[in-house]
């Protein structure tokens, strides 16, 4: 051990999201402390660059604590609490103050208004800046430890200097792999098993081979061994299927599919806001007034017509037939295509690495009014180490502001 390393009142460990959030509301409450920032990486904030297709989905336009927390598969009972403390509207009104101005999309997504990620970076330096806190980049935290005194004793990666800290505030994001995971076991922590969610399904189907690309506005998606359905629009890939529905499902089902080790079957209903009566309806309507129209010319709205004509066939009707001709086991296949398409998952993909991890710090081992550790005093969680994770939508950085902004609070409020 070095003689006399450096003593700090915070070592932030991770410049990410809710690493920045952390230290730049800690220094902003409590003027004149020395944070630090470590981070693994040559650069900051490298997944907040790459968030939002470059855009940074920073929140979502929900400001009721209770709606908010539903976006949440792990974690929504503490969130809502926390929302409490801190929502999007805080969020909001703390860019505003910072210089960035959010918008938000028809679909409650909300970006900053230059459409750029980089925008929320500038801000980030520029007030780690003001509040002179030290960056420390190709700093890889590999052992800490308590001293007597209750302050922490950190090793790094490599050649890089020792630090003491009185506090400190794991924001590593996902432990998956990480080599803290043995530091932090071994400091009494709990890990609930990481296993991925938000990921796309591999599907090798005819039902849908050469319709990359072909996107659909809203289905229902269950997995087969569930009762639980999610809804939204969806995206037929080179791989198989995307779009918010699949990411819903697999965020929701992330522990189930894992334990199937992402080999399972699900189902998709094409059309989930016309019950199978409306269906028979129509069917009845074009052979009776369609007669002679081919049946694959006359996809059902919203349907797309490649994506129809593909349906039709696999739905045992020929290209050359006809409403008229139509008989009533055909007309069942339609049906079934239509409301209970079956499908078997192979794999899955994630989207440029896209994906959130489910799983991390036991969160009962966390007191959510403060983000401190209740087996180790002194030592805080924020973001996405701890065992919360939401669909897409901005809701993943929202949990990271949240618990960044009230550890902050709780380690002000204790100095
Ligand atoms: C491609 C992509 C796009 C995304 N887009 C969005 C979006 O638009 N909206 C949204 O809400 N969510 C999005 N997410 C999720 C969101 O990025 C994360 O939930 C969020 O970044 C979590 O913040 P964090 O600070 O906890 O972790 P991170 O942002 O992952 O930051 C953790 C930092 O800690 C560092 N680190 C790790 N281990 C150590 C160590 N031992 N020592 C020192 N440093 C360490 C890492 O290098 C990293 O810089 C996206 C994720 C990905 C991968």
């Amino acid at each position: 051990m070095p003689a006399d390393p450096p003593l700090l009142d915070l070592a932030v460990i991770g410049g990410g999201a809710s690493g920045f959030f952390t230290a730049i509301q800690y220094a902003e409450m409590a003027p004149g402390k020395q944070v630090g920032i470590f981070e693994k990486g040559s650069h900051y904030l490298q997944k907040v660059r790459i968030s939002g297709g470059g855009r940074c989905n920073v929140t979502h336009a929900c400001f009721d604590p209770r709606d908010l927390s539903r976006h949440y598969p792990r974690g929504s009972r503490e969130l809502l609490a926390a929302f409490h403390r801190w929502q999007p509207t805080d969020t909001i009104e703390w860019f505003q103050r910072h210089g960035v101005t959010l918008k938000a999309e028809p679909d409650g997504r909300m970006f900053p208004i230059t459409d750029s990620s980089e925008t929320i970076i500038a801000c980030f330096l520029e007030q780690a800046r003001k509040h002179h806190i030290s960056l420390h980049p190709k700093h890889s935290l590999t052992e800490i430890s308590q001293l007597e005194d209750g302050s922490f004793f950190l090793n790094f990666d490599g050649s890089a200097p020792s630090v003491r800290s009185r506090r400190v505030c794991i924001a590593t994001g996902s432990l998956k792999e990480s080599p803290l995971l043995k530091q932090l076991l071994g400091l009494g922590q709990s890990i609930e098993p990481l296993v991925p969610s938000l990921f796309a399904f591999n599907v090798s189907d005819r039902r849908i081979s050469d319709l990359a690309g072909v996107s659909h506005p809203r289905v229902v998606v269950r997995c087969e061994a569930s009762k639980e359905s999610q809804s939204g629009p969806l995206l037929i890939t080179h791989r198989g299927f995307s779009g918010p529905a699949i990411l819903r499902l697999s965020a929701w089902e992330a522990r189930a599919l894992a334990a199937e080790n992402h080999h399972f079957a699900f189902v998709i209903d094409w059309l989930p806001d016309m019950k199978p009566d409306a269906l028979h309806t129509i069917f009845a309507e074009n052979r009776r007034l369609h007669g002679a129209k081919l049946v694959r010319n006359s996809p059902i709205p919203p349907i797309s017509k490649r994506l129809w004509e593909r349906i039709v066939a696999c739905s045992g009707i020929a290209e050359d037939m006809t409403w008229g001709q139509v008989s009533k086991t055909c007309t069942q296949a339609l049906l079934d295509g239509l409301k209970n398409a079956r499908f078997e998952v192979t794999g899955k993909t994630t989207n440029k690495d896209e994906f959130v991890t489910c799983g991390g710090i036991v969160r009962k081992t966390i007191d959510f009014r403060s983000m401190e550790s209740r087996v180790t005093p002194g030592l805080y969680f924020t973001g996405e180490c701890i065992d919360i994770d939401g669909i897409t939508g901005g809701f993943n950085f929202q949990a990271a502001w949240t618990t960044a902004h009230i550890a902050a609070t709780a380690m002000a409020q204790a100095e």
